[in-house]
């Protein structure tokens, strides 16, 4: 089969949305604003960027708010379309009485949960697995919220537990599916949930589950409206790796295991005293494997940061975290560029929306990490130091 391209996105957005009362007395769900924007705009303007063409909205409860707000989608770029069904209609159902709008493959999603989708890597992962639907699977390793979800090493769902109290749950699907139509073909009429859909796939192996450390931001209940709030404000963020970068490089498996050794790069302390007074954050972001390799201590690790910052003080600049892989190269951890591991660490200690951050690096594995976790990413050379990069990149 050739693979699947996918422009059609069908978001689910119906129900009355009751544990969010009173915001949803007036207005439905995917409508509640956040910073002047309703929150479903978010994920419009982050399926566009994806390269979604047309967007059908399975609504129900006060549709027209929706359809007053949107219209035909040319305001926002791309086309929206409407399926209204009545307020009683349960997801499934939903789906069902759209049948005829619906593209071959398309992306169904909820209209409250949103994360820096990386489309094509779930669409990748849709045209390998050759199964009726893929989805999106947040590892909860965090123990952010209950797993109900569990899939084995070929990345097939196995189990869907909706009471989320089995013992051997490693994840909870967040609302992202690639669905090949025939589905909605063979369904029912009746007025069915889509978790009963899901566990019919499930038990015909027919659900493959592709593993996301990223946590996602829910508009769920009441109680998670402030992480929504903090996840959705506008911030000005930009990770920095540090040796190349920041300080000049050490030699080859060798490290930086004192402050005698670190010498900063002409230009990177002012470069970060400008960052700093165009408002905005800084992590640093770096692999420190001499630790592991028994070369030198956490404490020297910490002392060498400690003099860092004290000296950027001088300069007038500061770092606002430090995160550093102290694994070795063998290790398998998650952390170690050029995996994307600390960059999801800061974005869930910080409610980062990580599509909307920069990351500078000097090395190619910092381009792979950063490409990775959605992040634009720039390299500083020999020819251009990272005020160069910065004065760049950054207006
Ligand atoms: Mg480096």
């Amino acid at each position: 089969m050739p693979d699947i391209k996918i422009k059609q996105a069908v978001i689910l957005a119906g129900g009355e949305g009751t544990r969010l009362l009173p915001l949803t007395k007036t207005i439905p769900k995917p409508m509640i604003e956040f910073y002047g924007k309703p929150f479903v705009q978010n994920l419009i303007e982050l399926l566009k960027k994806e390269g979604i063409e047309e967007i059908v909205f399975l609504a129900g409860y006060l549709h027209e708010k929706i359809q007053e707000y949107f219209g035909d989608g040319s305001g926002f770029g791309l086309s929206i379309k409407y399926s209204v069904g009545d307020v009683s209609f349960d997801t499934g159902k939903r789906l069902k009485f759209a049948e005829g709008m619906l593209d071959k493959h398309f992306l169904l999603l909820y209209c409250d949960n949103y994360l820096p989708l990386n489309l094509s890597k779930l669409v990748e992962f849709y045209n390998q697995k050759q199964l009726l639907v893929s989805c999106l699977i947040y590892s909860n390793e965090d123990g952010f919220t209950k797993s109900n979800i569990k899939i084995n090493e070929e990345g097939v769902v196995t189990l869907y537990d909706k009471k989320r109290d089995s013992q051997e749950l490693s994840g909870v699907d967040i609302g992202f599916f690639i669905v090949n139509k025939q589905i909605v073909d063979n369904m029912p009429e009746d007025n069915i949930s889509f978790q009963e859909i899901i566990l019919k796939l499930v038990n015909m192996k027919q659900l493959a589950g592709i593993i996301t450390d990223y946590r996602y931001c829910g508009l769920s209940k009441m109680e998670r409206i402030p992480i929504v709030e903090k996840f959705l404000k506008p911030k000005k963020i930009i990770f920095l790796d540090r040796d190349g970068v920041i300080n000049k490089r050490p030699p080859k498996a060798d490290y930086v295991k004192k402050w005698e050794e670190f010498e900063f790069i002409p230009g990177s302390i002012e470069a970060i005293f400008y960052l700093k007074k165009k408002g905005y954050t800084l992590y640093l972001i770096s692999n420190q494997p001499g630790i592991a390799r028994g070369m030198m201590t956490k404490e020297d690790l910490d002392s060498v940061h400690k003099n860092m910052k004290e000296k950027l003080l001088e300069g007038g600049a500061s770092i606002d975290g430090i995160y550093c892989c102290l694994h070795g190269w063998d290790d398998g951890c998650k952390c170690r560029k050029p995996k994307p591991g600390m960059f999801y660490m800061a974005a869930n200690e910080h409610n980062i929306d990580l599509s909307k951050t920069i990351y500078i690096g000097d090395d190619e594995r910092d381009k792979v990490a950063g490409e990775a976790a959605g992040i634009k990413t720039y390299l500083v050379t020999e020819e251009k130091n990272l005020l160069n990069v910065v004065k760049e990149v950054v207006l």
